[in-house]
Parts: C-alpha cells; sequence; structure tokens
C-alpha cells in the first residue's frame, strides 16, 4: 500500500518562519503580514505547497532548475559520491574524480572549445567576485597593475557580495552599505524600449554599445580592466539587446585590449537555446561566469571558464594566485553537475530551446501580446517578458505606461501566485523562465493561466 502523503501543519511553519528566518531581498514586516508560502515538494514543472495546492514553476525556481524538478538519478548521482568522498578540497596538490571531470567536460562543452580552464565556486556571486580578482590579478601579472577598473551596467545583476553588487548595477542594492566599492563604474543597459525611440534597432544596438566606448575615453583606456554583462539580462527584467550589440561590445574591448566578461549565471546551460548565451548573441568572451544551470540548481555550484589569453598567463606563468573557497570543486556539487549535464544532452533539451520550445513560447506571447493590458512581449529562447501598460499603442514606444506607484506589476504577481503560476515582477515587465523540459502542451497550460490573470488584474 502507497504510503500516505505527508501533511503539514502550514500555520506552525509560517509562525516558525515568520519568528527565526530572515529572507533574502524581502520585506519581514509585509511577509510576516501574509505568511510565507511553504513550498514542500517539486515534480517536472509543478511545485506543491504545504496547502496541497500545485503551481506551474514559471521561473524554473530562480532561473536554475533548467532540468525540472525530481531527477531522481541526480539524486543517486550525489548520494553515491557523498558515500564515496563525501568532501575534499583541491587546494594543497589534491584533485577530486568528479571535480576534473567536470572541469574536462566544460571545456569541451564551452564555447568553441576555447575555455580549456576551470575554477569552481560555490554561487554566481563567488564567480562573479572571482572574475574580479582574476581580471585585476591578469593585469598585474600583465605588466600593468594600474588597469583595474571594471564596467559593468545599470540594472545588470551580478550576485550580492560585495564585489557582484558592486560589479551589478542595481541602484537598490548600491544604496543599503555603500556600494559600488572603488574601481568599478557602470553604464546604460541595451533597452531598445526604454532608450531607443526614433531609432532602428540596429543602430540603438551600435550607440548602446557605444556607450561603452565614450566610457572607456572618459576613465582613460590604459585604466580599464575588463567589462562585464550578461547576454540578455535576466533580473533586469530580461532585457534582450538588439544583435548589433554584442559584436560591438566585442570590437570596442578588442580596440582598446581591454577583457569580456560574459556572466552567463542565467543564460548558461541551454536558457537561451545554446549551451552559452554569447554563442547566440555572436560574441566570444575572454571570461564566463556561470553557476544555477550547471547542477539545475540541485545542488549549488558556480565557477568561472577562462579563455587561452587570462589563462597563458595565470595558469602558465603566474605563481600562485590567492584566492579560493573551501567548497571550489566540492566532489558533490560537481557529481551533480555531471548528471545534469548528462540528461540535457541526452534528452536534447538544449536543442528542444532552440527549435521547438523556445519558438513555440515566442507563438504565445506574441499571441498574449493582444491582451489589453500588454504592451508588448519579448521572448529569447525559454526567458520571456510581457510589459504592463495603461494604453497600448502600435510599437514600443507607443505605449502609455502605468506609473511606477500603482505597483500593477505585483498585483499582476500576487493574482499569479494566488491561481498557481510563479511569474516574477521587474516593475511592470511580468517574466517567465520555465524549466527546459517544460512541454509544449505545458507552454499552452502556463498561457492560458497567465491569460486569466491578466484578466484579474485588468
Ligand atoms: N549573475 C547573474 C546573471 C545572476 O542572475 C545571478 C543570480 O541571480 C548571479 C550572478 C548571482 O548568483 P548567486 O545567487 O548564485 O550568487
Amino acid at each position: 500500500t502507497a504510503a500516505a502523503p505527508e501533511t503539514f501543519d502550514t500555520r506552525e511553519l509560517q509562525r516558525l518562519d515568520s519568528a527565526h528566518y530572515l529572507h533574502p531581498f524581502t520585506d519581514h514586516a509585509a511577509l510576516r503580514a501574509r505568511g510565507a508560502r511553504v513550498i514542500v515538494r517539486g515534480d517536472g514543472i509543478y511545485l506543491w505547497d504545504s496547502e496541497g495546492k500545485r503551481i506551474i514553476d514559471g521561473m524554473a525556481g530562480l532561473w536554475c532548475v533548467n532540468v525540472g524538478y525530481g531527477r531522481a538519478s541526480i539524486a543517486d548521482a550525489v548520494h553515491a559520491q557523498l558515500l564515496q568522498l563525501p568532501f575534499y578540497n583541491s587546494f594543497f596538490n589534491t584533485t577530486n574524480v568528479p571535480a576534473l571531470r567536470l572541469a574536462a567536460l566544460l571545456a569541451e562543452l564551452s564555447p568553441g572549445a576555447a575555455f580549456q580552464h576551470v575554477f569552481f565556486t560555490g554561487s554566481g556571486s563567488e564567480a562573479n567576485d572571482t572574475v574580479l580578482r582574476m581580471v585585476r590579478r591578469y593585469w598585474q601579472l600583465a605588466g600593468q597593475p594600474q588597469r583595474d577598473i571594471l564596467i559593468g551596467r545599470r540594472n545588470g545583476y551580478h550576485g550580492s557580495t560585495v564585489a557582484a553588487a558592486s560589479l551589478g548595477g542595481m541602484a537598490g542594492m548600491h544604496a543599503q552599505g555603500g556600494l559600488p566599492i572603488p574601481g568599478i563604474h557602470h553604464i546604460g543597459q541595451p533597452s531598445y524600449a526604454e532608450g531607443g525611440r526614433g531609432m532602428s534597432e540596429a543602430a540603438f544596438g551600435l550607440a548602446a554599445a557605444g556607450w561603452l566606448e565614450d566610457k572607456i575615453l572618459e576613465l582613460g583606456p590604459e585604466r580599464v580592466a575588463a567589462f562585464i554583462g550578461e547576454p540578455v539580462q535576466g533580473a533586469g527584467g530580461v532585457i534582450i539587446p538588439p544583435a548589433t550589440y554584442w559584436p560591438e561590445i566585442r570590437r570596442i574591448c578588442d580596440k582598446y585590449g581591454i577583457l569580456l566578461v560574459s556572466d552567463e549565471v542565467i543564460c548558461g546551460f541551454g536558457r537561451l537555446g545554446r549551451w552559452f548565451g554569447c554563442e547566440l548573441m555572436g560574441f566570444q568572451p575572454d571570461l564566463i561566469a556561470f553557476a544555477k544551470g550547471v547542477t539545475s540548481g540541485y545542488v549549488p555550484l558556480g565557477g568561472v571558464l577562462v579563455g587561452a589569453r587570462v589563462a597563458q598567463l595565470l595558469a602558465e606563468q603566474g605563481g600562485e594566485f590567492q584566492h579560493g573557497f573551501t567548497y571550489s570543486g566540492h566532489p558533490a556539487a560537481c557529481a551533480a553537475a555531471l548528471e545534469n549535464i548528462r540528461i540535457l544532452r541526452a534528452e536534447g533539451l538544449v536543442e528542444r530551446v532552440a527549435q521547438e520550445t523556445g519558438p513555440y513560447l515566442k507563438a504565445c506571447f506574441a499571441a498574449l501580446a493582444t491582451h489589453p493590458l500588454v504592451g508588448h512581449a519579448e521572448t529569447c529562447g525559454l526567458a520571456a517578458a510581457l510589459t504592463l501598460v495603461r494604453g497600448k499603442g502600435a510599437g514600443v514606444h507607443d505605449c502609455a505606461p502605468f506609473a511606477p506607484q500603482q505597483a500593477v506589476g505585483m498585483l499582476c504577481r500576487k493574482h499569479m501566485f494566488e491561481n498557481g503560476i510563479i511569474m516574477r515582477a521587474v516593475g511592470e515587465r511580468m517574466i517567465v523562465a520555465p524549466p527546459l523540459s517544460i512541454t509544449t502542451a505545458q507552454i499552452d497550460e502556463m498561457a492560458e493561466r497567465i491569460r486569466a490573470c491578466l484578466d484579474l488584474t485588468l
């Protein structure tokens, strides 16, 4: 006989949560008033809460559960590794088998197999802290230690540690704690809807890349070490740059000898229908930060893929790079990643995003854009945004926006949450980024539910 399903005392769990748990990025007074929803189980694209309600996870957790929930083979791989060797570090002339196998596999999967070295971290934030230290170390070794400035973008998100939050361009984060740290500057984000009025998308892409050159010239090219950006900005609201943007950014970096870093924490491991977002956007970076999708979030893991230019100095000639984490190359995390990547390959999930589910989501979102509340819809692979507007117009620049204080995005998100679908609201942009294992029938189910919640918001 089947075991009775586990039952949960939601009110007691909420009481404990409220009494003891400080949540990330949360207004606790507001949370106390409503009580946290307790998520207890996941399978495929679905979650269940402690009341037994089924929810479509339109955000793949936090853009990370790429192979979907409930993969027993990842659990088995981690279990076996924990029994074999739960932990050993690779600081002092040691290594471990899952970490070295994963490093070799990532080198093979990397764009053009051009990133033959990998530095492991425990998260995306640590990956970007590593980027900052690696870039500065590179320029020391290259005999130009004065090149210590990194340039990021407004509304870019690179994580929550001091260096990563400084590289990011979230004004709210900077305001709480004196960020950014010295030596970090920002340029605008390549949002055509926001800044491209009166221009073609192609012309806007070149103009937005030109802001980097302006900033380099303002700071002095001999002082600039690197530029960092997400191929498609995720937390900033799924900002998809025009096709002209990234190749022009690469050209500008090359012109001044500056390193280019692609933060692929969201875009990597298939989100955009390629293994890495830079492959879709048509540029080859010098460093790639990754996390999230490398293990589908089953176990924390991040890292930096290092191209030949940096590796030659850092690994071949550099002496000791005084940087690393206890959990760099954690055997169980690397075992999870190896099995996760095996699944992505065996099920052709990355190719499916490019050929089937990505185009299908695009068509569904184009249909949702006919809703009276939706000004425009943008998708790239399985990352998508609907912009809610007060009045529709013919083009992206002809819509009447809601005033921020109306908080329509938050209202819409509340309806979604209460009606069984998780979406993210970035201002008035409603975001989805579901597991890559989603089927077209499930995309239909998700789109129907989104439409119903838009009706409730109207
Ligand atoms: N970089 C990007 C592009 C991200 O989206 C995130 C997290 O959302 C991070 C870095 C930080 O990763 P983590 O939260 O694992 O530290």
